[in-house]
C-alpha cells in the first residue's frame, strides 16, 4: 500500500513542467512517505492485532518516512475529489493559522479561503496541473509560496490531487534586496556619469578653447571620475565582506598607535576646517582585531565625524573596556534625526543625499563598518543628538577571550 500510494503521488508530481525534473529525489522520498502516510493507520494496527513488539523492516521505514516527511519545510497536501485533506505533513498544518489541532479530515474551504490555493486544488482534481501558482499568507505575517498541484488517479477509480507548498518568502525578499541594490547602483553611476558625457560634449563643442572654463570643467570630469572609482571600490569591497571572500588576520593591536595613524592621515582635511581630532585612548589599550580592517572602519567613522562636523568642531576617539571592547568616535556636528537611525547602516542610506554626493560620499561607508565588525563577532552601534553631535561605538570580543582566539 505505502509504495502503490508512493508511486502514485511520485508519477502525479513528475509530471510536471522540466524545471520540476531537478526535485525529482525529493519527490520520491515525498512520495514514499505519503505513501507510508496513508497506509500508516492499517499497518499499526495490524502491530496491535498480532500483540507483537518485533519491529519490523517495513514499520521501521514507515516511521522513518513519517519523520523524513514532517521534518520537511515544504508544506504537503493531498486532498480528496470532494476536497477533503486526507494526508498531509506538519508543515503543512502551519500553513493554515485558523487551525489549531489536525487538519486532516477537514474540508479545504474550512482551512483556507484564499481562493488561488482553492482553485489550484480544485483545477487538479478536475485533471488540470497546476505548477507556479503564486500563493501568499498573511497570519502571522506575510509568507510567499510556489504552489505545484497534480492530479491523483488511484486504480480503484478514486479521484483526488497533491500539493507541494515550496516558501520562497526569503528568496522573494532577496530578490527585492537585489533589484534594489540594482538600482541604486545604476542611479550612483549615472549621476556622475552624466555630468562627465555633458562636459566633455561641451569641451568638444568649443570650450576646449575658452581659457575661463575650460580648466574648470576638466576637474569637475576629473571629480566626478574620481567619485565613479571609489564607489565601485566601495561596491567591490562589501561584495566581499558580505560574501565571506574576506579573510580576518586578527591579532593583538596596540589601539593607541593605531588611531594616531588615522587621525594624522585625515590632518588635512580636519585643519582645513579647524576641526580638533582627539585620541583619548589609552596608552595600554589593547584589542584583537584584524588591523588593516579595523583602520579601515575607523577611518570611516573618523572620517565622517569631521565631513558632518561643524567649523571649529571636535572630533573624539575613545576606549572603555568591559564585557567588550569599545571603541567610540564621538563628534559635535550637526547630529542625525532619531528617524533615521534604524536604517543609517543599510548600502546607499543617507540622511541628506545631495549633502553627502557634494562631500564626495559613497553612502556604502557605514554598510561596510558594520559588516566588518560582525565578521569580528562584534557590531557597531549610534547614539545622536540632533543639532548636538553623534558617537558611533564599535563592540569587539575581548583580547582576553578563549573563544576569540580559537576563532583565528
Ligand atoms: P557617506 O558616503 O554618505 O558618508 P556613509 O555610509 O558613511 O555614507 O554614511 C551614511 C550617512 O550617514 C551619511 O550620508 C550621513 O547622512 C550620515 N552620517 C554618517 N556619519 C555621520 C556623522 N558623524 N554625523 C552626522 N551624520 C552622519
Amino acid at each position: 500500500m505505502a509504495v502503490a500510494a508512493a508511486l502514485l503521488v511520485t508519477s502525479a508530481l513528475l509530471s510536471g513542467p522540466p524545471r520540476w525534473f531537478g526535485i525529482t529525489a525529493f519527490i520520491f522520498v515525498v512520495g514514499l512517505a505519503f505513501g507510508a502516510m496513508i497506509s500508516n493507520k492499517s499497518a499499526a494496527s495490524k502491530v496491535t492485532a498480532h500483540e507483537t513488539d518485533a519491529v519490523t523492516t517495513a514499520e521501521f521505514s514507515i516511521d522513518l518516512l513519517n519523520a523524513t516527511l514532517n521534518e520537511m519545510r515544504e508544506g504537503l497536501l493531498v486532498i480528496d475529489s470532494e476536497m477533503r485533506v486526507v494526508a498531509s505533513n506538519h508543515a503543512a498544518r502551519h500553513l493554515f493559522s485558523n487551525v489549531d489541532d489536525s487538519i486532516n479530515s477537514r474540508r479545504l474551504t474550512e482551512l483556507t479561503r484564499n481562493p488561488g490555493i482553492y482553485d489550484a486544488f480544485l483545477d487538479a482534481v478536475r485533471g488540470k496541473e497546476r505548477a507556479g501558482v503564486k500563493v501568499e499568507t498573511f497570519a502571522p505575517e506575510r509568507r510567499v509560496f510556489d504552489l505545484h498541484v497534480a492530479p491523483l488517479h488511484a486504480t480503484d477509480g478514486t479521484a483526488g490531487a497533491v500539493g507541494v507548498f515550496f516558501d520562497v518568502t526569503r528568496l522573494e525578499r532577496l530578490e527585492l534586496i537585489r533589484q534594489e541594490f540594482l538600482s541604486n547602483v545604476s542611479h550612483e553611476l549615472r549621476t556622475p556619469l552624466t555630468s562627465i558625457v555633458a562636459l566633455a560634449e561641451t569641451l568638444e563643442a568649443g570650450a576646449l578653447d575658452d581659457p575661463e572654463n575650460n580648466r574648470r570643467f576638466l576637474a569637475i570630469i576629473q571629480k566626478n571620475a574620481a567619485r565613479m572609482h571609489r564607489l565601485i571600490d566601495d561596491i567591490l569591497e562589501l561584495s566581499a565582506i558580505e560574501a565571506g571572500n574576506v579573510k580576518l588576520q586578527r591579532e593583538s593591536i596596540q589601539l593607541q598607535p593605531l588611531v594616531e595613524d588615522i587621525i594624522s592621515s585625515v590632518s588635512t582635511t580636519a585643519a582645513a576646517r579647524n576641526i580638533k581630532v582627539s585620541n583619548l585612548v589609552q596608552t595600554s589599550a589593547e584589542v584583537f582585531a584584524d588591523p588593516h580592517r579595523l583602520m579601515q572602519m575607523l577611518t570611516n567613522l573618523i572620517d565622517n565625524a569631521i565631513k558632518f562636523n561643524r567649523d571649529s568642531g571636535t572630533v573624539s576617539v575613545t576606549f572603555k573596556s568591559g564585557d567588550y571592547d569599545r571603541i567610540s568616535v564621538e563628534d559635535t556636528g550637526e547630529g542625525i534625526p532619531s528617524h533615521h537611525l534604524d536604517r543609517l547602516f543599510e548600502r546607499f542610506y543617507r540622511v541628506d543625499r545631495a549633502r553627502s554626493r557634494e562631500l564626495g560620499g559613497t553612502g556604502l561607508g557605514l554598510a561596510i563598518v558594520k559588516h566588518l565588525a560582525k565578521s569580528h563577532g562584534g557590531e557597531v552601534s549610534v547614539e545622536s543628538r540632533f543639532g548636538e553631535g553623534t558617537r558611533f561605538t564599535i563592540e569587539l570580543p575581548r583580547l582576553a577571550t578563549d573563544a576569540a582566539r580559537m576563532d583565528q
